[in-house]
């Protein structure tokens, strides 16, 4: 199983998309392994989107991702890479089919409600980046009823 790297931006929280967004992956089939809230800094964007740091737009995308908190999700499943990748669309939201997360609730090339690994190297950097390894939780379903107590 392969486990990717996913950023609610602080358009998803402002916009009160969190539930509807984390509701595709769970209803996809992918285990949530990490999930928490932080506030982005300088430093770690700067790393995270070090590839960009020569395009016009550096600054504002930082801006944007540095806005608000933000929450980071470590999703686990087979092909989990590519398949989430495939759920964010492409990276204008006006390009991105309808049906995938940006193409259902951007009309942005910015402010694109989500971010998502695109390879399974940049994966393993990226939530290495993000979770210390006793923030990643095992996927398995453990056995037993999570309706009653076990006295009802
Ligand atoms: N971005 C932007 N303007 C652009 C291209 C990208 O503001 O012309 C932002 C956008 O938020 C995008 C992020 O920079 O998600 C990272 O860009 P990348 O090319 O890695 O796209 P992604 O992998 O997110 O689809
Ligand atoms: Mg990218």
């Amino acid at each position: 199983m392969e486990r990717t790297l996913v950023i609610l931006k602080p358009a998803a929280l402002q916009r009160e998309l969190v539930g509807e967004i984390l509701s595709r992956f769970e209803r996809k089939g992918l285990y949530f392994v990490g999930m928490k809230m932080m506030q982005l800094n300088d430093a770690l964007l700067n790393e995270h989107y070090g590839h960009l740091k020569e395009k016009s737009f550096f600054g504002d995308v930082k801006a944007a991702m540095s806005a608000s908190p933000v929450i980071v999700l470590c999703l686990e499943g087979v092909e989990a890479v590519r398949v989430v990748r495939a759920m964010a669309g492409v990276t204008n939201g006006r390009n991105a089919e309808p049906g995938t997360i940006r193409g259902d609730y951007s009309m942005s090339v910015e402010q694109n409600v989500i971010h998502a690994s695109d390879s399974i190297e940049t994966a393993e950097v990226e939530i290495k980046r993000f979770f210390k390894e006793e923030e990643l939780f095992d996927s398995k379903r453990v056995g037993g009823s999570f309706y009653y107590a076990k006295y009802e």
